[in-house]
């Protein structure tokens, strides 16, 4: 059977025993000695594989009989300090397994008497599986959801993302639009410097990008070199403006890669969600539109009206 391994107590602040204190200790008293209660949590804790969903379950349970304001969790690649102001804190090392599993801090105005302390660790024993299971399933979702290549959300993200906007944006009447975005002439960077060369390629472009948009922008790898971007909230000038500035920038902006510089350019195409516009047709819009970019030049912006 594997142990389980906590850390001991990182931090509490001063000694301040108060009557509220001595109540909540009375509970433990009476929790530490239910070894059912110890498991009914377990089991409430492994009824979810969504991390916020299982800290709010773990919070929601231990708050009240340890009297807390607050329960922090950070995973293992996070290292913020806890907001604490001036209140007491006990916080611990989660690990299984050698994994690291994150931080749980639990917070509260009065300090954590060393009983406190020994039951907090024996619940937190009741955390450490399912939150292993849980980190492992917010893994996989974010490799299924995003491009290896240049760590930017993939189709299968794209699709459903879309219909969520399309559904928001029907719902509040606010503007969306999309970009679909094509690099001109890959085929011969390829031909020219290699298949290495080209996912470098990619990976400039994906910079490029991401250099011009706004965080609520979503940028999608469609495929191959194929780029979609997803605008809620803006309307027509905003995109135009928007794909105009990504063509300049790209194409200003040499790539170097391997030591050798080159410069590429793309063609974009744009479309607005209209009232009667599936999934499918708004998305259609944008790729005809890039497609007449295509046909009409290359390295340029075209909109595509409903
Ligand atoms: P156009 O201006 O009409 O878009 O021409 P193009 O050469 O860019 O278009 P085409 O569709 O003929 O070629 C796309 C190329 O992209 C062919 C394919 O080998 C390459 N490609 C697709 N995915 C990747 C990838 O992940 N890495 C690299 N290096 N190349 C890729
Ligand atoms: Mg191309
Ligand atoms: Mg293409």
């Amino acid at each position: 059977m594997v142990i389980p391994t906590l850390s001991i107590v990182k931090g509490s602040y001063s000694v301040d025993t108060d009557a509220q204190n001595k109540q909540v200790n009375k509970t433990i008293d009476s929790l530490n000695a239910d070894k059912q209660a110890l498991l009914e949590l377990s089991n409430k804790l492994h009824s979810t594989l969504d991390l916020n969903t299982l800290i709010t379950l773990f919070k929601l349970d231990v708050s009240p009989i340890l009297n807390l304001d607050d329960v922090y969790y950070q995973a293992s690649d996070h290292n913020e300090a806890f907001d604490v102001k001036g209140r007491h804190m006990v916080s611990y090392q989660l690990v299984l397994q050698k994994k690291d599993l994150g931080e749980i801090a639990l917070i509260r105005r009065t300090r954590f008497s060393n009983k406190e302390q020994k039951f907090i660790e024996k619940i937190l024993v009741a955390l450490l599986s399912p939150l292993n299971n849980a980190l492992d399933y917010q893994q996989a979702m974010s490799l299924a959801l995003h491009d290896p290549l240049t760590g930017i959300f993939n189709r299968f993200a794209m699709d459903s993302m879309v219909s969520r906007e399309i559904e928001l944006s029907h719902r509040n009447n606010t503007p969306l639009s999309m970009i679909a975005l094509d690099v001109d002439y890959f085929k011969k960077v390829n031909d020219t410097y290699g298949h290495a060369f080209g996912d470098c390629v990619l990976k400039h472009l994906t910079k490029c990008v991401k250099e011009c948009t706004r965080t609520s922008d979503a940028m999608f790898r469609y495929g191959g070199e194929e780029f979609n971007l997803l605008l809620n909230n803006t309307e027509l000038s905003g995109a135009q403006e928007l794909a105009e500035r990504i063509r300049k920038h790209i194409e200003e902006t040499p790539c170097t890669c391997d030591d050798q510089n080159i410069n590429i350019t793309v063609s974009l195409g744009i479309s607005i969600l209209n009232d009667n516009d599936t999934q499918a047709s708004f998305f259609k819009r944008a790729d005809d539109a890039l497609y007449q970019a295509k046909e009409t030049g290359r390295n340029k912006v075209i909109y595509q009206d409903s």
